[in-house]
Order: C-alpha cells, then structure tokens, then sequence
C-alpha cells in the first residue's frame, strides 16, 4: 500500500489545486482590478457625479430622476472609463496566465460592468487574447449573474463548472447567483474582513498562475446537465 500511496500523495502535492473543484471546466475574469489595473479613480468619479458611499455607480445612475441626469452621468463615468482604458495596465501575473491558458485551450473569458468600448481598447491595447467578453451593454451589471450564464451557455459548459475570478463583492455574488465557483482574487492572498461571512465555497486566489492547473477537460464543450 505504501508504494501506491507515495505516487497518489506526489500527485495531491504537485496538482493540489485540482482539488479545489476537480470537474471545473472554463474561467471566467472580471477585468479592473482582477486582469487590469486601470487605475480608475472611483473616488473621483463618485465625486464628480455627487454619489453617495455605499451604492454601486451604475445603480447611483438608476436612481436619477430625469433621463438627462442620467445621461449625463454616464457620459462621465464613459469619459473615466476610457481613460482608465489607455492607463491600464496588466496585474501581476495576469498576462502570463491569460495567454498560457488560451494556448491550452481553457475556455476564457471576460465579465465587466465597463461599457464594451473602454473593455475592447483595455483588451487591444494589452494585447489579449480573442476570448468573449461580456460588457455592460450586453447583460445586466454584477452582481445580477446574466451575463455569466450567457457565457456559459454559449459555452455549452453548466454553471457549476465554471469558476469567475473578481476583486469585488459584486464579483462573488454574481458568481454564487450563477452556480459557479465564486474566486476572490486578492494578491495579498488573505481574504479581507468584508468577505469574512462568504460561504465556504469561496477561494482566494492571489497568483494567477495558478490557474493553469485548475482546469481539467477543458477541452470538453459537449455540455452536460
Ligand atoms: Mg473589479
């Protein structure tokens, strides 16, 4: 027994991660402050547009009275958003990562609540790969979990095989409504307080890098239920 056991236990070691979810299939990034850096200065915009803390900016928009305000609120968080666009730059370990898992052939792809036109110059301009993107125009904003759904059923791949990788707590409720796998990526690698009551299913991911041994069949896109 011992001489099966000691190639099974080098096993658990060298793919631990498999672990986390041996039958998860496809990733799916959230893209500022996940992927990108694009130095969005939300304190700036909150006070631009007068929004109060402790409400999302896009559901500050919504609560505009006249179709105006609400227009022209956007008009200024498009303007920031663009510019984040031609600041940002990748996070740490993030491009080795993207790249390395497209050319393996795990699905990718990218959730956000930026407008599709600063989402698509982040990603041209970093040189990312062609993988699906799902902007604000596309689906309800995080953390309604549509867009996420959209991806994997355009997929084929049931949620529950899927995992999203976000920075926000937007990012893990969208990911819970969804039934996928909610990843927290914090590159200081422990879970901050305000995720301290997520449910146990959450990880906490802070090099992406890691990610390349999460997957496994990822080449499977047949579908299951
Ligand atoms: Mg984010």
């Amino acid at each position: 027994m011992e001489v099966s056991a000691t190639p099974c236990a080098r096993t658990r070691q060298a793919y631990g991660s498999l672990h986390l979810n041996p039958r998860l299939k496809a990733l799916i990034f959230d893209l500022d402050g996940t992927l990108v850096d694009s130095r969005l200065d939300f304190a700036a915009m909150r006070h631009e547009l007068r929004a109060p803390a402790g409400i999302g900016l896009l559901e500050y928009v919504e609560t505009l009275a006249t179709e105006e305000a609400q227009q022209s609120a956007m008009d200024v968080i498009h303007k920031h958003e663009v510019a984040g666009a031609m600041a940002a730059t990748w996070t740490a370990t993030a491009e080795e990562a993207i790249h390395s898992l497209h050319a393996q052939g795990t699905p990718i792809a990218i959730v956000t609540r930026n407008n599709r036109h600063a989402a698509t110059l982040t990603m041209e301009r970093l040189n990312m790969p062609p993988i699906p993107l799902k902007a604000r125009e596309d689906a309800a904003p995080k953390p309604d979990p549509e867009a996420l759904l959209a991806i994997a059923g355009e997929w084929r791949i049931h949620p529950k095989h899927c995992a999203y990788i976000g920075d926000f707590r937007y990012d893990i409720e969208a990911a819970e409504r969804a039934g996928m796998l909610p990843v927290l990526y914090h590159p200081m690698g422990e879970r901050p307080p305000v995720f301290d009551g997520a449910p146990g299913a959450l990880r906490t991911l802070s090099d992406f890098r890691e990610l390349t041994g999460w997957c496994t069949g990822q080449s499977d896109q047949r579908g299951e239920s």
